[in-house]
């Protein structure tokens, strides 16, 4: 397992939604996906023991998502898929199915900026800062051949690998999917005004109780525990990626876990890249993909989607600096 609590302080504030009123919700919060996962219930008619079994589905359905897409955890799916998929086809189950089918399309707008096949290059990093690995150029060379999504043999919903050294890492990825899979839970429960954000990958829906009262916060990514700035969101779906989650400093040289394919290396061109979407996997998908690309064709991609927003952090002359699409630029209120 990864050190939970280093980066759980910061991961939590990466974007940070609240609503400001007098109805308060019904909230949990639980350790799940290597991160705090919150769920708020806005309701005003079910009883406490409904609301509480609802939350509970919703939080099984996050924990079914993990179990499936959780490289650390031997027994899940996608270790599975690791081990054997360089031998065999596998047949995906619905959910691995979707998130490949997704991260397919995400790799081929983002001229392969974002990549799950990252695994074989990931596994060779630790961004824990107490115990920090930084490999050598001749193993990361080696492991690039087996990244590129070339690489996986998607036919009939089951997958191989054309080479046997390719892992997959949804890590970009799974937590949005699971924050939409348990928004649907709650709706097919007849809530619809919630919550739920896991690790600052977060989705809104909202009724008149909440309406005109939702902010989410932008964490300052150089200043922990202060923000950027805000803005309101009734409904939608946010999510941050940041070098200052994960990371360790070697040499005055910042390695976070966010890499690029075409080098191995912690991606150089952005420090914080937020995502305002219509789903989850969305917004964790692109914030990934958008970090990778950098400010100039980052951006570009952003307003080549329909529904799609961003604000990127970047560093100009040794300072930082932001820019945001147009729907954000109006909306978003800069405090620092
Ligand atoms: P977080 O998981 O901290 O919210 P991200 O959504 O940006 O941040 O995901 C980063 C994770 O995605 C990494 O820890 C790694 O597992 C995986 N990853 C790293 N680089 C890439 C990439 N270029 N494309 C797809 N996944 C990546
Ligand atoms: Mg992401």
């Amino acid at each position: 397992m990864k050190p939970v609590i280093i980066f759980i302080t910061s991961i939590l504030l990466v974007t940070h939604c609240a609503t400001n009123h007098e109805i308060k919700p019904f909230e949990q919060t639980r350790i799940m996906m290597d991160t705090f996962v919150q769920i708020s219930i806005y309701d005003q008619d079910k009883t406490i023991e409904e609301l509480s079994s609802v939350i509970e589905l919703a939080f099984k359905q996050i924990q079914n998502i993990e179990r499936i897409t959780n490289d650390y955890d031997d027994s899940s799916f996608i270790s599975l898929i690791n081990r054997e998929a360089g031998e065999r086809a596998i047949a995906l189950d619905s959910v691995m199915y979707h998130l490949i089918v997704t991260s397919n399309n995400y790799n081929k707008i983002s001229d392969g900026a974002f990549d799950i096949t990252i695994g074989s290059v990931k596994q060779l990093w630790s961004f824990a800062q107490e115990n920090p690995r930084i490999p050598g150029d001749v193993l990361i060379r080696q492991q690039l051949e087996n990244v590129g999504h070339q690489n996986l043999l998607l036919e009939n919903e089951t997958i191989k690998f054309k080479l046997p050294g390719v892992r997959l890492d949804l890590g970009a990825i799974a937590k949005g999917y699971a924050v939409d899979a348990a928004i649907q839970v709650l709706r097919d429960h007849r809530i619809s005004d919630a919550m739920v954000n896991a690790g600052g990958n977060l989705r809104a829906i909202c009724s008149d109780l909440t309406t005109g009262k939702r902010r989410v916060w932008i964490k300052n990514p150089r200043k922990s525990d202060t923000f950027s700035g805000y803005f309101r969101m009734d409904e939608g779906s946010v999510a941050t990626s940041g070098d200052y989650e994960r990371f360790f400093v070697f040499d005055s040289v910042r390695y976070h876990h966010i890499l690029d394919p075409k080098t191995g290396e912690p991606a150089r061109n952005c420090v914080s890249v937020t995502i305002q979407a219509a789903s989850a996997t969305e917004a964790d998908g692109l914030s990934t993909a958008v970090f990778v690309l950098g400010p100039e064709r980052g951006m570009e991609l952003v307003n080549r989607l329909p529904g799609v927003e961003a604000i990127i952090i970047f560093e100009q002359d040794g300072k930082l600096v932001w820019k945001a699409s147009a729907e954000l630029k109006k909306k978003f209120k800069k405090i620092t």
